[in-house]
């Protein structure tokens, strides 16, 4: 009897180029690299780097600019410096200090991952497959970090680095399929080094990220000679651009309850959107439902909050990664008492520094516009614009008790 085996994964890939073709390209790419690169903050060198500090960047740069995470990353360190004073945190600072920067789940991975490394290791391990084992330690998270903190020779593959080596190596096809990622896996495993492993990734991230764009500037690049795609005059066309799902409409109708001045927040739920935030209350509202009605019940039943929903104050609109989010603030009265515990109030010019997610601070300040209050300091200004026209014609600010 014949027995058939299951390909393996990922399949074998030969390598493209000689040895000495990728020697050629590591000393390129690091004599770059020396030459200089953006001072970003969390950058140190590759001995002695802090592998907190470069864990904590890598987190926060995930689907997010650079321009966006740094303040972020500036406040983390110099509140929680350490991976033992993250890990004694109370969940609900670091979920309010993260507000604003999206992809929650990224933050309460980074506060599991923390207090389990500390448990577990006595602080981040070294090793690739033992950062691997942590809470939201993918394979380019745990490279990046074993590799720029820990000098272990592993790769690390965003989707920079992807488009890089897709373009060096003529890889074709859609990057997110198994054969063209096993293919750049493959390539990147080739090109690592063993010497300066760390800061060999970081150049191909650079590359990636100011070079080697979308709309590559191939004039300045350091490996421009060595690139198959340029030389084939494809460099703009590769990798092929992915095909997204469409995104599905979520309509949130958030509650306002005003009582002497300050609005009632709550807790979301431990999983889902937002999850474990303090927001408005909330319900999502089904195709041909009616919103008013739909935050009635959820406040009831999710809260023990009797609303009566009345007018709509604003609204505000996010484009999430797989998502359209639609948020209508309803203008809510308390129909009975409001039960003691699981209601915070807050005085609306305090609602930036209440931790709400970014999409809801962006509505407390359509919010603040119409009931006449300070807005909070920051977000919401396109909204509140976009919001004005509605805030003008409404009732002077007032108690909607
Ligand atoms: S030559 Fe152009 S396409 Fe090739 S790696 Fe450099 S920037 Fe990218």
């Amino acid at each position: 009897m014949t027995v058939r085996r299951a390909p393996a994964y990922p399949p074998p890939v030969p390598a493209p180029h000689a040895p000495a073709r990728l020697a050629a390209l590591r000393r390129r790419l690091l004599a770059w690299w020396d030459a200089g690169h953006r001072p970003l903050p969390w950058r140190q060198p590759q001995r002695g780097a802090d592998p907190y500090r470069v864990w904590l960047a890598e987190v926060m740069l995930q689907q997010t600019q650079v321009v966006t995470a740094t303040p972020y990353w500036l406040r983390f360190v110099e509140r929680w410096p350490t991976l033992e004073a993250l890990a004694a945190a109370r969940d609900e600072d670091v979920l309010a200090a993260w507000s604003g920067l999206g992809y929650y789940a990224r933050c309460r991975n980074l506060l599991a991952a923390a207090r389990e490394a500390l448990r577990r290791h006595g602080g981040l391990p070294s090793g690739y497959d033992a950062l691997r084992a942590l809470p939201g330690f993918g394979p380019y998270t745990a490279g990046a970090v074993a590799s720029i903190a820990f000098a272990a020779p592993v790769p690390a593959v965003d989707g920079n680095v992807t488009r890089v080596l897709s373009r060096l190596f003529l890889v074709e096809g859609d990057p997110a399929a198994r054969a063209a990622r096993a293919r750049v896996a493959a390539l990147a495993a080739a090109l690592v080094d063993r010497e300066r492993p760390g800061d060999l990734n970081q150049a191909l991230m650079e590359l990636g990220a100011t070079v080697c764009r979308p709309s590559p500037d191939c004039a300045r690049c350091p490996v421009a000679a060595r690139c198959a795609a340029r030389a084939a005059g494809r460099a703009a066309e590769l990798p092929p651009p992915r095909r997204r799902p469409d995104k599905v409409r979520l309509v949130l109708a958030c509650a306002v309850v005003v009582r002497e001045g300050r609005v009632a927040l709550v807790r979301r739920p431990a999983g889902g959107l937002f999850a474990g935030l303090a927001a408005f209350p909330a319900a999502e509202v089904g195709p041909g439902a009616e919103a008013g009605a739909a935050l009635e019940r959820e406040a009831r039943e999710r809260h023990g909050l009797r609303l009566r929903a009345g007018e709509e104050l604003g609204r505000v609109e996010r484009v999430l990664t797989h998502r359209l989010l639609e948020l209508r603030a309803l203008r809510c009265s308390l129909a009975r008492p409001p039960p003691e515990e699981g209601i915070r109030w807050i005085p609306a010019d305090e609602l930036d520094g209440a931790g709400l997610p970014a999409a809801m601070r962006a509505l407390a300040g359509v919010v603040c516009d119409v009931l006449g209050q300070a807005p909070p300091p920051s977000g919401g200004a396109r909204d509140r614009g976009r919001a004005r026209a509605r805030a003008n014609s409404l009732a002077p600010p007032r108690d909607f008790v």
